[in-house]
């Protein structure tokens, strides 16, 4: 039987880097479900198609290729790693993942990655919808401040201009969305560990969920 660790929680509260961090250490598989979403919405933007034309959006998405391989995201053979992390797609990706069959695609791609593999995958629904017996379950939440803070200074280190003030209003408003919406909303699964990252460093956060998984 494979091993699963699920990590879900808002964004910016630093599930990726922690994740990515537990994932070489402990020789598992890194998932970054959210990086799916983004090359979804960026398969949507490049073509130039309305989000409400539903058919479309299945058939565009019906013959694209999402792919992991080692450690960059693939749309369509092509690495997307830097340009799904582009504002563009921030301002969209909630959109596209509110829309139910997107999700049942990519659940079901997820799901298939874990079957054969031990993972650590993180994102919004991985504890509660992608992964409900995941052996380990974690929430990571942070303050708004400091998501915004660690999000800005991300954002400002690879060159794009933007505000403080923007980057508070773009995570809350993607956590509204997450938040609210009728398929797979962002919520803890009720057997998740809840860990508040505000105010700790990466290396504590880490040590907290490794003494948890190798008891
Ligand atoms: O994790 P990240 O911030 O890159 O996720 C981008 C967006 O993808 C989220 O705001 C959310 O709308 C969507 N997402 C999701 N379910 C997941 C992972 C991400 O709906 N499991």
């Amino acid at each position: 039987n494979k091993i699963a660790i699920a990590i879900d929680g808002p964004a910016g509260a630093g599930k990726s880097t922690i994740a990515k961090e537990i994932a070489n250490i402990n020789n598992l598989l890194y998932i970054d479900t959210g990086a799916m979403y983004r090359a979804a919405t960026l398969k949507l933007l490049n073509s130039n198609i309305s989000f409400d034309d539903k058919e479309k959006i299945e058939k565009i998405l019906k013959n694209t290729k999402i792919e992991f391989s080692n450690g960059n995201i693939i749309l369509d053979d092509i690495n997307v790693n830097e340009e799904i992390r582009e504002p563009r797609i921030n301002e969209s990706v909630s959109k596209v993942a509110a829309m139910p069959f997107i999700r049942e695609i990519l659940v079901s791609l997820q799901r298939g990655i874990a079957k054969d593999n031990n993972v650590i995958m993180d994102g919004r629904d991985i504890g509660t919808r992608v992964l409900p017996d995941a052996k380990y379950k974690f929430f990571l939440t942070a303050s708004i401040e400091e998501r915004a803070e660690r999000r800005y200074k991300e954002l400002i280190e690879k060159g794009y201009q933007c505000s403080y003030e923007e980057t508070v209003d773009e995570i809350a408003h993607r956590d509204k969305l997450d938040s609210e919406r009728t398929v797979d909303p962002l919520r803890k699964a009720e057997d998740a560990i809840i860990i508040d990252t505000t105010g700790k460093s990466i290396n504590e956060v880490i040590d907290i969920i490794l003494n948890i998984i190798r008891n």
